[in-house]
This record gives structure tokens, sequence and C-alpha cells, in this order.
């Protein structure tokens, strides 16, 4: 008999292209049918078959409170109340660019938006129109969202799908898209060395989390950083993912590098849609209404939305152990999957920081995309069906990072770690 999940696919794909609202969703790339959930309370996902699964997920990086936190919950239903939306400024918002402010270095002025796609979309505009310049350099695997200007080798969505170049994006426009690998200096000295005075930005996932998890090797960073400063490019720090992840001030705090503007999406709205990009003084003052740099949203700044983020940060920011005991906690499974997979025989490789981390199937190590590309992709798609068998959730993809959720006990790490060694006794046997 079909499960409830299956049923609700076949119905799904009736109404809505591929039965899902976002493609990472459909399980296409390990095969099989989506899971579909009900709902969740602190680390656990609940399917409409009533199954219960451990979540690696945690909404592809937001829900890091775990899911269904009561003081955000509380907070929503309190704003709803007094009207979702006004389409007019309220002192909410204040306090939110307030509190972003004192958690993010280098960040003067903040504009809120809806998505990580809006806030990527908006800096880069930004940054054009600030250096009068067109081009910009983006690296092989980074995810800056589906805007058409950055949907260039653009990391796990495509990736998984084996999308190489996408249909209605104009040659016009992604011509303007230069690319390296990451973690290729050099590559990026001769891009720049040939397109002078024609770039206006260099975007990066400062740890990228859209190909795996791939760490930025020492310098890179640094180096990135010098070039934009000696040929005034704007350096643009997408922290999508990273932001409110991996400190209190994100990447700009871990890796102790300053950006010139900083995009945020995920964490900072508590599970609501919720983006934002800021950074500085004299780069954000050329937004409209102060410059002739024009972004807008109806919905920008939305009560609910920014009650949920508020709440959410400012838990973060009063209880920065949050970050040292969800470090601990990945380090913990990083050490368990290092048992069972060096037990497996299968070779792999593990990337970690804070609470991201990502198995790779290869014995290489893996820092940029081909490297990511090249490990044993079709063994990660039996290990990810051997684990959600057993109740744990994990990213439908090789290339992305898993997101580690401050409800997860030590006995959800141990039986994720137990599943792990079935798993590979079934998949390697
Ligand atoms: C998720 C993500 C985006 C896009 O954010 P959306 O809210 O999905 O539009 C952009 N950049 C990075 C690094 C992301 O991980």
């Amino acid at each position: 008999m079909n499960s409830i999940s299956q049923q609700l696919f076949t119905r799904a794909q009736q109404s809505i292209p591929g039965g899902v609202n976002s493609p990472v969703r459909a399980f296409k790339s390990v095969g099989g049918t989506p899971v579909f959930i009900k709902k969740a309370k602190g680390a656990y996902l609940y399917d409409a078959d009533g199954n219960r699964y451990i979540d690696y997920i945690a909404s592809w990086g937001p829900m890091i409170l775990g899911h269904a936190h009561e003081p955000v919950v509380q907070a929503i239903c309190e704003k709803a109340v007094d009207s979702t939306s006004f389409g007019a400024p309220t002192e909410l918002e204040i306090d939110m660019a307030e509190l972003i402010i004192s958690m993010a270095p280098n960040v003067d002025l903040i504009r809120m938006v809806s998505s990580g796609t809006e806030a990527c979309m908006s800096a880069l505009r930004l940054a054009r129109g600030y250096t009068g310049r067109n081009k910009f350099i983006k690296f092989e695997g980074c995810y800056h969202g589906h805007a058409d200007p950055f949907l260039v080798k653009a990391g796990s969505g495509l990736a998984t799908l084996q999308i190489q170049t996408v249909p209605g994006v104009s040659a016009g426009v992604s011509n303007d898209t230069l690319t390296c690998a990451y973690n290729d200096l050099e590559a990026v000295q001769q891009l720049v060395a040939e397109h002078k005075d024609q770039i206006a930005a260099i975007i990066i996932e400062p740890v990228a989390g859209n190909m795996g998890c791939i760490l930025p090797k020492a310098g890179f960073i640094e180096g990135l950083r010098a070039i934009c400063d000696r040929e005034g490019i704007v350096f643009i720090f997408d922290e999508v993912m990273t932001g409110f992840r991996l400190a209190p001030g994100g990447a700009q705090q871990t890796l102790g590098i300053a950006a010139d503007l900083v995009t945020y999406g995920k964490v900072i709205g508590g599970g609501m849609p919720v983006g934002a990009f800021g950074g500085k003084k004299q780069i954000m003052e050329r937004i409209a209404p102060l410059g002739n740099v024009y972004q807008a949203g109806t919905l920008s700044g939305n009560p609910i939305a920014m009650i949920a983020g508020y709440t959410t940060l400012k838990e973060l920011k009063d209880n920065p152990s949050i970050y040292t005991d969800l470090a601990e906690k990945t380090a913990y499974l990083h050490e368990g999957l290092d048992r069972v997979l060096t037990t497996s025989g299968i070779p792999y490789t593990i990337n970690r920081l804070g609470s991201m981390i990502s198995v790779h199937f290869s014995d290489q190590p893996v820092t940029d995309f081909a490297s990511a590309a090249s490990a044993n992709n079709a063994l990660f798609n039996r290990f990810f069906h051997a684990m959600l068998k057993r109740g744990i959730y994990l990213p439908p993809s090789p290339f992305e990072s898993w997101f580690l959720n401050q409800a997860l006990t030590l006995s959800d790490l141990d039986a994720t770690i137990e599943a792990a060694r079935e798993s590979l006794g079934e998949i390697g046997g």
C-alpha cells in the first residue's frame, strides 16, 4: 500500500510543478518520494504517515534553536493579533536593525527584505551602482539565490539536478558574471587583471554551504580582501547561511575579516521569510530613498517576520554559549561518524565548522566544487535512503551542508551515529 507521503506527492504533481515549491525538496537526485511533513518540535520532524525523524536540515538553516521554539511561537501569536502587515514603518523594525548592527561587525546600515535571493540581488545592484562597474566575480559551487546574474555555476540545487546553463537567463546578463574555483586566489588575480576597472564586486560564501560544507583555505579570504582594497572592488559576504549560525557576528567574526556589504537570510528570520543586506555607510547610503539605487518591498520588515527573527537573534545574542554547545555537538557527531566510517572501510572526507558539517565519500580533500563533485555521490544517495529509513533526515543531496540545531541531544547524536553504522553496513556490503 502507498504511504500517505506517496499519495500526497502524486496529488501535488497535479497542481504544483514537480510537486514541490523549491526543487531540492523533490528528492530527484537521491530518488524516491519526498517525505511530506506535518509538524515539527525541537529536533524532530513528523511526517504525514506519523514517522519521526531527527532533523539535520533545520529548514536549510533557519531553525537553529529547534522547531516550534516556545518563545518564537508565542511572539508570533501575540504579534498577529495586531494585524499581519501595515506597509508603514514600525518601531519593531528599528529594534531589529539595532539588534543586527549590535551583533554583526561592519554593518552601519541594514535594509530588510523577504528572502536571501532578494538580499543578494539587491547587494549586487548596489555594488554596481556604487562603483559604476558591471562585472562581478562569484565562485563555482557558491549559491547566491536564484536571481539571473547568479545562476552561473551556482551550486547545490542546480548541481543536484545537473543543470549547466539556465534557459531564460540572457547571455547579456551572464556575460557579466565571471567565475573562479573556490579557494583559487591566483585565478581571481588573473581575472581581475584581465578586467581591470570593470569589476564591481566579488561575492562569496565565506564558508561555503551549497556544495557540502567547504572551508576557505588559510589566506584565501584575506587575499580577496586585499585585491578588493587595491582595485576598488566591493567585497560582498553572502552570509545567508553562515550569518548568526557560525557566531553572533557570522563568518566575519569567525574568520576575523571585514566585508563591505553582507547579505543575510535563513537564521535572521527564525523560520519566517526574511533576508537583509547591510554594510558600510558610504555604500548603503546609495540605496533609495537616500540615493538612486532603487530597491523596495511591499512586505519588507513585515511585523510577524520581524518578531520571529528578533526573538531568535535576541536569544542567540544573550546566550552565546549556544554557539559553543552547537560546535561541541557537531564535533561529537563528527567523531562518531569518523569511528563508523573508518570501520566500514569506505573512503570518506568530513568537513566541519561550527554547526555545519558534510560527509563526502571521497579519499581526497574536498576544497571546491570539482572535488565535491568527484566524490562517490551515487553511494551518498544510498546512504541518504538508508538513514531516512532509520529516522534520520539528511539533506537529499551530497552538495548540501547538514545543519545542527540546539534542540539535538546527545542521545539523538548517538542514535544518528548508530544509524550511520547500520546504514554503512547496508550500503557498503
Ligand atoms: C539559501 C541561500 C540563498 C538564497 O536564500 P533564499 O531565502 O532561498 O532566497 C542565498 N545565499 C546563500 C549562501 C544561501 O544559502
